[in-house]
């Protein structure tokens, strides 16, 4: 089917088509700029920005994959979670694009979006699209999703209705963490790229920063895990961070800003490697996709490829462009809805910005 896939959920505008597996057009609009000075998303700005950014990208990927509304078989549009005046945006102009051109509209979840990019073909995941498809009927998937909203473990054994969260983060996603600590540490925003940047020239054991929830009365063991056994807590991290930042001011010493980026980075991605490889062992998953903004953490990519190795484990991570957030994984994730001849979710339906990734298509 051919599929036109719309994001709002948080800072992008996503408008992306799809033919089944293959990716037809791409077209995203970031808000991001106009956050920087206040250091993290807002969603009034957000809101406002896919109001003026939506209808340019809409008609940008129509007249990039050559073909008409007419000719689109269903609209498939995120409905949560995320930053609700977003996704309102988003969902209006679907609904109203569905009113209008009498196609079936799919509200769908974007966690489990950000795991059905892989079922296109050209993911820059080798040999996915159909093989992908054909995996996961038999052994199941697991996702680590980390953004600068979303700290999650999933395990995806059908990515149209079965998908489970294992573990999620109590306090800050991932992203948020990297995006405080680098204001903490007076680097620019995003905060991701410039702490991955200065952390080249640190050490990583230059500071023990905190694991968060590692300790055994979180963790448990295998037989009998703890409350919080893959679930992530950053603002201990956080804290500590500003502890030892506001130690070498009061001492009127000069920050070690590489050593502390080096370090903070260590303490994030050995945390999220160790959880993810727990859980895969222990839900007897093999192959592990890597998704969100943060993937394109350096140090992530590192570890999270040399435990994977270690542990057996298969790791496919999409190309950046369809890591972060974007439309061809709407697309992707409706193509599949339809090709399964699953019901659409008709007009009525809410957004909700904490829906639940057990509820895959709304
Ligand atoms: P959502 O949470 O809904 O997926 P988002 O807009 O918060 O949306 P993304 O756009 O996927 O998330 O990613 C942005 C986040 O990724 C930011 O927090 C940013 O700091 C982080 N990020 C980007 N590059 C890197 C990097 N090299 N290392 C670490 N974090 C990074
Ligand atoms: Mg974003
Ligand atoms: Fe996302």
């Amino acid at each position: 089917p051919l599929v036109l896939g719309i994001e709002s959920s948080c800072d992008e505008t996503g408008i992306g088509i799809v033919r089944g597996n293959t990716l037809l057009t791409n077209a995203v609009s970031s808000s991001m700029d106009e956050h920087v000075r206040f250091g993290g998303v807002i969603p009034e700005i957000a809101s406002r920005a896919h109001l003026d950014a939506f209808v340019p990208a809409l008609q940008s990927a129509l007249r990039e994959a050559d073909v008409t509304l007419d000719e689109i078989d269903a609209i498939a549009v995120t409905a949560g979670p995320g930053l609700s005046g977003a996704l309102m945006v988003g969902v209006s102009a679907a609904k109203a694009l569905s009113v209008a051109t009498g196609k079936p509209l799919y509200g769908i979840n974007h966690l489990v979006a950000h795991v059905g990019v892989g079922l296109l073909e050209d993911s820059g995941i080798e040999g996915h699209g159909a093989e992908l498809l054909d995996q996961l009927p038999r052994e199941g998937l697991g996702a680590l999703l980390v953004s600068g909203g979303h700290t999650e473990i999933l395990a995806v054994r059908d990515i149209t209705s079965d998908v489970e969260l294992l573990g999620a983060t109590l306090d800050d996603a991932a992203g948020e963490a990297y995006d405080k600590v680098a204001r903490l540490l007076g680097l620019n925003y995003p905060g991701g790229p410039a702490i991955d940047n200065a952390a080249r020239a640190g050490h990583r054991k230059a500071f023990n920063f905190p694991r968060g929830l590692s300790a055994r009365k979180f963790m448990g063991t295998a037989e009998n895990p703890g409350p919080h056994r893959y679930d992530f807590s950053f603002s201990g991290l956080k804290t500590a961070v500003a502890r030892v930042v506001e130690g070498f001011e009061t001492r009127g010493e000069e920050i070690p800003v590489a050593d502390i980026a080096a370090s903070f980075q260590e303490s994030v991605v050995d945390v999220i490697t160790k959880k993810a490889m727990l859980a895969c062992q222990e839900k007897g998953i093999k192959t592990l996709l890597l998704g969100g903004g943060v993937a394109a953490n350096s140090r992530l990519r590192q570890l999270a490829a040399d435990r994977c190795a270690e542990h057996g484990i298969t790791l496919i991570i999409p190309k950046l462009s369809l890591c972060t957030d974007n439309g061809a994984m709407v697309a992707a994730l409706g193509a599949r809805l339809v090709a399964e001849g699953r019901e659409p979710s008709g007009i009525d339906f809410e957004t909700d910005s904490s829906l639940p990734v057990t509820t895959v298509l709304i």
